[in-house]
């Protein structure tokens, strides 16, 4: 049996209707943008697999810092203990994020990051003896796959199955150009009519909505809202983080500030699973008190694991690398190049960039079904051609590894374009 038989037998795949699915493809070795199957067929990893890799698979730098991690210290337990790996995380990060972040609380996955945000929303106001149970949430948002950051997705046949068992959310839409004033006014009426905790949401790019991007000045007003009713705002930056969008962190973009930052995705280079959660000292101070019940009950075990604390600060010394800097712009540049020639193609309705995201909608009759068969036609057509592009509807997106070369972007861009003429 070869190994997408013997997977066949017993394992059961994310987002997968098995029934109808292609079976998977056996990879067997990655390095830098490539990747290559068990029939030594290649492919381009254009979403650096899920969004988590900007430095290439397999990459030395990485692997070596995991491998001295494991060699000196491979996990201890974090309750009562901690580590020199992960005080280093927290003492480099707050370099980087924004000056009001000042507390860092570890998990393991984007999800559990948004988990707990919003368990330290709905209970920094517990603790201090008012009752405020809702959380505000984009439309077609997505937070994650736990209960919590479930509640406040809102990409319905993700959740369908689940409704009436969620915390209570009220969606808002998204301030893309021309509904800003719709987006700030349906905020305002939130915050009016409920008991409003918190507002989540993902800055300037919805990634699972298709990359659909807003200006950061449209933030800036939802933030500040925001503020003025006290309601503590979350930045999931889990998709946006360590430089996507060209920055360190998309709220580098705002002026106002978010009261908590949830990280994950490419916070260990794509190698090991970790995430962080940071709060204002404001909301740790809602936590501290000689009462053990107003602590935050929350933990994972493998919480701060020190290898992934090791593949996280050799992610952030490779990030802040003139030369990782430099392919950021280079893939920046190179998109918007792409779209100039791509823009006034007869198939294609709209195009968009920020830092390595590009993104462009096939012009359909009607709304395309986010798994639908155009979707489905085109996402076989890339991978006969080994390229990994999982459109989303009529949305073809590309995140590629920063250190993707020019050659194979132009792969990619050209893969689209014949993509474009078999749809
Ligand atoms: C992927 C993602 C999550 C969930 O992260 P997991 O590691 O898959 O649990 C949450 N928020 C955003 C914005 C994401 O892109």
């Amino acid at each position: 049996m070869n190994l997408t038989e013997r997977d066949r037998q017993y394992l059961w795949h994310p987002y997968t209707q098995h029934k109808t699915a292609a079976p998977p493809i056996a990879i067997v070795k990655g390095e830098g943008a490539m990747l290559w199957d068990d029939t030594n067929k290649e492919y381009i990893d254009a979403i650096a697999s899920w969004w988590v890799n900007p430095f290439g698979h397999s990459n030395r730098f990485i692997a070596d810092a995991i491998y001295k991690q494991l060699t000196t210290l491979e996990h201890v337990l974090f309750g009562g203990f901690t580590h020199e790996p992960a005080v280093l995380v927290a003492e480099k990060l707050m370099e980087l994020l924004p000056n009001n972040q000042k507390k860092l609380f570890f998990s393991d996955n984007g999800s559990t990051a948004v988990e707990v945000a919003i368990k330290v929303a709905l209970q920094y106001f517990f603790n201090k003896g008012e009752k405020r149970t809702t959380i505000i949430a984009f439309e077609n948002a997505f937070h994650g796959d736990t209960f919590a950051a479930m509640a406040a997705s809102g990409i319905s046949f993700y959740t369908q199955a689940f409704e009436g068992m969620f915390i209570d959310v009220v969606r808002i839409p998204v301030p893309v150009r021309g509904k800003e004033e719709e987006s700030f006014a349906a905020l305002r009426a939130a915050i009016i009519s409920h008991k409003v905790a918190g507002f989540i949401f993902e800055p300037l790019v919805q990634g699972a909505a298709g990359m659909v991007m807003y200006e950061a000045e449209a933030l800036d007003e939802l933030l500040l809202i925001c503020a003025k009713n006290q309601v503590l705002t979350i930045a999931d930056e889990v998709m946006t983080g360590f430089g996507k969008t060209g920055k360190t962190f998309a709220c580098d973009y705002i002026q106002e500030k978010p009261d908590m930052m949830c990280l994950s995705k490419a916070l260990t280079g794509g190698t090991i699973p970790m995430a962080i959660t940071t709060f204002t000292q404001e909301l740790f101070d809602g936590f501290y008190s000689d009462d053990i019940n107003k602590a935050l009950f929350h933990g994972h075990t493998f919480t701060a694991n020190p290898t992934g604390c090791a593949a996280a600060l050799a992610s952030f010394e490779l990030l802040q690398t003139e030369a990782m800097q430099a392919n950021i712009a280079r893939v920046h540049e190179s998109h918007l190049a792409f779209e100039k020639r791509i823009r006034t193609h007869t198939k294609v309705s709209t195009t968009r960039v920020l830092g390595v995201i590009f993104a462009l909608e096939i012009k359909t009759e009607g709304q395309a079904a986010y798994y639908g068969s155009l979707r489905n036609q085109l996402y076989d057509f890339f991978i006969e051609n080994g390229i990994i592009l999982r459109p989303v509807g009529n949305i073809v997106y590309i995140l590629p590894p920063y250190i993707i070369s020019n050659a194979q972007l132009e792969k990619v861009y050209q893969t689209i374009e014949k993509a474009l003429e078999i749809v």
